[in-house]
């Protein structure tokens, strides 16, 4: 692979449903800040050129974190980031252009709050779309039955879910793609994938893991710390069942 392969991690956001005093990347998890978890993985995935961290440009937080530890050497904080995740992204894709990286770079997007990601669930988006034309994204078939609601609790209709997936991160696509698409799209897209469709191109998606879900909710971090903590305790098994 002659283009080389960003990590960007939008960690600008409040976390405002996760319900705690402080920014969820921040949330102490198994003894550590949230966000190291996420690092520390993407940390592991092999051949990367870059990681970065987006944050709030008030944010003086991750940089003092990060530089307590050597371990976190080779992370870029980038206090950059915007009102949107978009606005975040689009922000980091704007640094890695000012560096003088290759439009045909790939970069891939990772969220802060999806803490639980493995390195080899990310070389697997890697290796299925380094040769892909357009780029792809992490996502898991729905396995519940899926409802429309009328606005009032209530069942309008239901779907069919032999179709749908649910979007992880992270996200891969080219430097410059990423960037057309996300000035074109605005800050309303709540992933890069999205922004990419609408320049009418078609995304692959490439099996991630129910585990790479996105803290969000106050019972999502219990859940988390509790995977944290068994996985500290028991080794990883490569076989099908490991978290
Ligand atoms: O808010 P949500 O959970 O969708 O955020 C997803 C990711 O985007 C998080 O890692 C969050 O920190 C980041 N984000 C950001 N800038 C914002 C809003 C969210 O970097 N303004």
């Amino acid at each position: 692979m002659t283009e080389r392969l960003h990590l960007l991690v939008p960690a600008a956001g409040t976390g405002s449903r996760a319900g705690t005093a402080q920014p969820k990347q921040y949330q102490t998890l198994a003894g550590q800040a949230m966000v190291c978890h996420t690092l520390r993985a993407l940390l592991a995935v092999p051949g990367v050129s870059s990681l970065s961290v987006v944050v709030s440009p008030d944010d003086s937080r991750m940089a003092a974190l990060l530089a307590a530890d050597p371990v976190w050497a080779g992370v870029r904080v980038r206090p950059v980031g915007g009102a949107s995740r978009a606005a975040s992204v689009s922000a980091g894709l704007q640094a890695l252009r000012g560096e003088g990286h290759s439009e045909r770079d790939w970069v891939l997007v990772h969220d802060a709050a999806r803490c639980l990601v493995q390195p080899e669930w990310i070389q697997a988006l890697i290796q299925t779309c380094r040769h892909d034309p357009v780029g792809g994204l992490l996502a898991m078939p729905v396995p519940d039955t899926l409802k429309q609601a009328d606005g009032q609790d209530r069942v309008q209709a239901t779907l069919a879910r032999a179709d749908k997936w649910l979007a992880q991160t992270p996200q891969m696509f080219r430097l410059g793609d990423l960037w057309r698409a996300l000035q074109a799209a605005g800050e309303s897209v709540t992933d890069e994938a999205s922004a990419i469709e609408a320049l009418g191109l078609a995304p692959r998606l490439v099996r991630g893991h129910a585990l790479n879900f996105k803290v969000t909710y106050p019972e999502d971090l219990a859940l988390a710390e509790w995977v944290l903590a068994a996985r500290s305790q028991i080794p990883i098994a490569h076989g099908e069942h490991r978290t």
